[in-house]
């Protein structure tokens, strides 16, 4: 097709590790400049409504892959096993 897949370096704002990435399909976070941390999220882990100049002020950071493999893994801890489930069906005929 043609397209041009222009890398860029940057620094991975979880794990600060320089990369380089494509701008149009790199993973990126919100981040408030003034707290380092994303809109609504406190210094205490907390969150809270974002205010209006937190959202203008804030900008987007790109992250590493192997961040985003360790988010995802954060976000999607292996399933527990449910092979030894009951199988049957306490609804069949
Ligand atoms: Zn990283």
């Amino acid at each position: 097709m043609g397209d041009e897949q222009i890398t860029t370096i940057g620094g991975c704002y979880a794990c600060k590790r320089t990369f380089s990435f494509i701008p149009a399909s790199v993973t990126t976070v919100t981040v408030d400049p003034e707290t380092g941390l994303p809109p609504g999220m406190t210094v205490l882990g907390t969150s809270r409504e974002p205010t209006p100049e937190a959202l203008a002020r804030s900008v987007k950071k790109p992250i590493c892959p192997d961040c985003i493999d360790k988010a995802k893994a954060f976000l999607h801890p292996p399933a527990p096993q449910f092979d030894t489930w009951p199988r049957g069906n306490p609804h069949r005929d």
